[in-house]
């Protein structure tokens, strides 16, 4: 046996990890998230992705979700706090997680660097996915959980998408170790990845390969986080989660699925593993 044969995440494994809801739970005790992201820049362009990563995390259970995107960004804030911001800056909320960068063009990276003065477990995504992110928040220690892309790892590690493809299990343990923080590389399968520490995925489907889809993970995770579940954990079991939700979509439906459906067939694949 190869000392380093990754693990495959188990219902048994993971069932233990879901939050467990109180009869005294309130909106303030169950975890709270905040979600930086959203660009306009010259024209519009994924203003809705920091959207579904709230829908990802008010379907995962969090009790309170803040949404900051840039001033002028036509959103319905549904139940979410709004933020409309002239500058990337953390607006003032009392959250336990954040969830950065989907969407958020060059503010991705200034908007992940004043969260990592927050001090808060966070989600770094798509466009906070940077070097000089990466590097600041590993000499700080911080918290995180990074969910690449094989093109955003690609990025990371100086390889092509198709490099990173290739061998998914030694890019994500690459990427892990370089940085010091957990590493979701998304795809498939997804690989989870922190220090010596590897965890593969068996949910998901190809029914899952569309936009928006990434965006609801990144919400779910940071719920996990702000719920208070260590990095690891929160990364499989959000992984986990979110793959079966897509699964069971996939059943019903086959492909044409819409990322706000997977966020919001969450409850049911939480259901299914409890
Ligand atoms: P993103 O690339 O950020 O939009 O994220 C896409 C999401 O869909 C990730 O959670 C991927 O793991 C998932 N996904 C995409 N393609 C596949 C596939 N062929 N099989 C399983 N999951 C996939
Ligand atoms: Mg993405």
């Amino acid at each position: 046996e190869r000392e380093d044969l990754p693990e495959v995440a188990t219902p048994e494994a993971l069932r233990p990890l879901l939050p467990r809801r109180p009869l005294t739970a309130h909106k303030g005790s169950v975890g709270r998230v905040g979600v930086l992201g959203g660009y306009r820049g010259d024209g519009l362009r994924y203003a809705g992705a920091p959207v579904l990563a709230a829908l990802g995390a008010y379907r995962m259970g969090a009790g309170l979700v803040h949404l900051a995107v840039p001033e002028g960004t036509p959103l319905e804030p549904l139940e979410a706090v709004f933020h409309p911001l002239p500058a990337p800056a953390l607006p003032p909320m009392r959250v336990e997680a954040l969830a950065v960068g989907m969407g958020g063009g060059p503010w991705g990276v200034l908007w992940a660097m004043r969260a990592l003065e927050a001090g808060l477990p966070t989600v770094l995504d798509a466009d906070a996915l940077h070097l000089e992110v990466v590097a600041a928040y590993r000499r700080a220690g911080a918290k995180a959980v990074l969910t690449p892309h094989a093109g955003e790892a690609g990025r990371l590690l100086g390889r092509s998408p198709e490099e990173v493809a290739k061998d998914p299990l030694e890019a994500a343990r690459t990427l892990a170790r370089e940085t010091g923080l957990t590493v979701v590389l998304k795809g498939n399968p997804t690989v989870v990845a922190e220090g010596e520490r590897l965890s593969l995925n068996p949910t998901g489907n190809p029914a899952l390969a569309t936009g928006g889809t990434g965006d609801v993970l990144s919400g779910a995770i940071a719920t996990l986080l702000a719920a208070g579940l260590p990095p690891f954990e929160a990364a499989r079991l959000g992984v986990y989660l979110h793959g079966l939700a897509g699964d069971l979509l996939a059943e019903e439906k086959g492909v044409g699925l819409l990322a706000k459906e997977v966020a919001e067939a969450l409850p049911r694949a939480r259901e299914a593993l409890l």
